[in-house]
């Protein structure tokens, strides 16, 4: 997984997201129209005029450069970038919500489990949240108790389970 759309250390906002546009070799009229925020307005944040986004341009970015929102709110604030957030993966047969998992899962090349050769999951399969911690049982945003993944996979018949 390409990890160049994680803001670097000490990389403002817009420096970071300067970065992001040439590498997806957008010129900034095209990413303000993917935005839907005003060429001047991006121009002030390329060049650190404009420091705080509103949730609207943060939005509208995030989803114009492909990363989550979350990476644009902390460099706003100046807080933690949440580093796990595309990188926490569990084998829903394997696992047991609330305890700490094999590293091998979370190996960004590890695609399936390697103790059943399941496909490994990395969010909620109710409402599609990353899972961030492995120390919740329940997925925080809607309730769902992580251990009944299997069967909900199984319920949706995904073509993926065919590995048995
Ligand atoms: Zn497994
Ligand atoms: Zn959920």
């Amino acid at each position: 997984m390409d990890t160049f759309n994680t803001p670097l250390p000490q990389e403002t906002v817009g420096n970071y997201i300067k970065r992001l546009r040439l590498e997806l070799k957008m010129s900034q009229n095209q990413l303000a129209d993917a935005a839907d925020i005003h060429l001047h307005s991006l121009g002030k944040i390329e060049r650190g005029i404009t420091t705080r986004l509103s949730h609207k341009t943060r939005r509208g970015l995030a989803r114009a450069l492909s990363i989550p929102s979350e990476y644009l709110e902390a460099i706003c604030n100046g807080s933690e970038i949440p580093q796990p957030f595309n990188s926490i993966k569990f084998c829903p047969k394997c696992w047991t919500p609330g305890t700490p998992t094999e590293p091998i899962w979370n190996d960004v090349r590890s695609l399936y489990c390697f103790i059943c050769g399941h496909e490994l999951i990395s969010h909620c399969v109710k409402c599609g949240k990353s899972v961030r911690t492995f120390q919740h049982s329940y997925c925080p945003y809607c309730g769902f108790y992580y251990k009944n993944t299997i069967t909900e996979i199984d319920s949706k018949k995904t073509p993926y389970k065919k590995n048995f």
